[in-house]
């Protein structure tokens, strides 16, 4: 059986103290049993530090962004090769909070995500619906076409991403999709990629939104959620800890 994936996303929230204590904490909580496979998304002023408080540990690196350029003329960018000289295995690419405040397209996301395979990074793609969309009954409709960007981008590349479902009014809201909601999209995304790729079924389909220690073993139970990716409880090792417990 695939292992499932669990991912912090810490946004803007961190000091070189307070992640020093955090990854200290939840690596001396982890001992040696990891029944999953575990990845921190920190800020990218924080790559190097958290780079060598992982080195030889079950936790991997993963930063928030990536750029859809490769080298040159382009400001406050950060780019694939950049972030796998600091030993970086995943990029999250298209996180709502990019797609609101930062623009990014659909077009944009799929991009990134070819930036991201194209030097050996695993990109956490993001999808989801806002509640206007979802209350206008477009959640499939939505989540499959910023998906289906990604698909047509990357070819049969495809089969090497991670797909996380992130409904926007659960992200930081502390409403969660029930078990049953997020399923229901996690069943529609592994059908398009079935459709996309004979390889689907190893395409990890992480859940996001407001995941925490009470709720991740019911979502983490339902047959197409795959892990999580973890906001808010990712800065917090015991909470951290206990999900990572319940994908056991
Ligand atoms: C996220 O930002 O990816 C996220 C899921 O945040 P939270 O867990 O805080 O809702």
């Amino acid at each position: 059986m695939m292992k499932k994936l669990i991912a912090g996303n810490w946004k803007m929230n961190g000091s070189l103290a307070a992640n020093d204590k955090l990854l200290k904490d939840i690596l001396a909580g982890l001992g040696q049993q990891a029944s999953c496979q575990i990845a921190v998304g920190v800020p990218a002023v924080y790559l190097a530090q958290c780079q060598a408080l992982l080195a030889g540990t079950k936790i991997d690196l993963a930063s928030q962004d990536i750029s859809t350029h490769e080298v040159g003329a382009y400001t406050g960018e950060i780019s694939g090769a950049m972030l796998m000289d600091f030993g970086v295995r995943y990029a999250i690419v298209g996180h709502s909070e990019r797609r609101q405040y930062h623009g990014e397209t659909d077009e944009v996301v799929a991009l990134k995500a070819q930036r991201a395979l194209g030097c050996g990074i695993t990109p956490i793609v993001c999808v989801g619906e806002t509640l206007a969309e979802r209350e206008a009954g477009q959640t499939d409709e939505v989540v499959k076409r910023q998906l289906a960007a990604v698909i047509h981008a990357n070819g049969h590349c495809i089969s090497e991403v991670v797909v996380a479902y992130e409904p926007v009014w659960a992200i930081g809201t502390g409403k969660t999709a029930t078990p049953e909601m997020a399923q229901q999209v996690h069943a529609v995304l592994r059908a398009q990629l079935k459709a996309a790729s004979e390889h689907a079924d190893r395409i990890k389909l992480l859940y996001g939104g407001s995941m925490n220690a009470a709720n991740a073993a019911s979502l983490l139970a339902q047959p197409d959620i795959d892990g999580g990716l973890i906001g808010g409880a990712a800065l917090k090792a015991q909470d951290f800890l206990t999900i990572i417990a319940a994908t056991a």
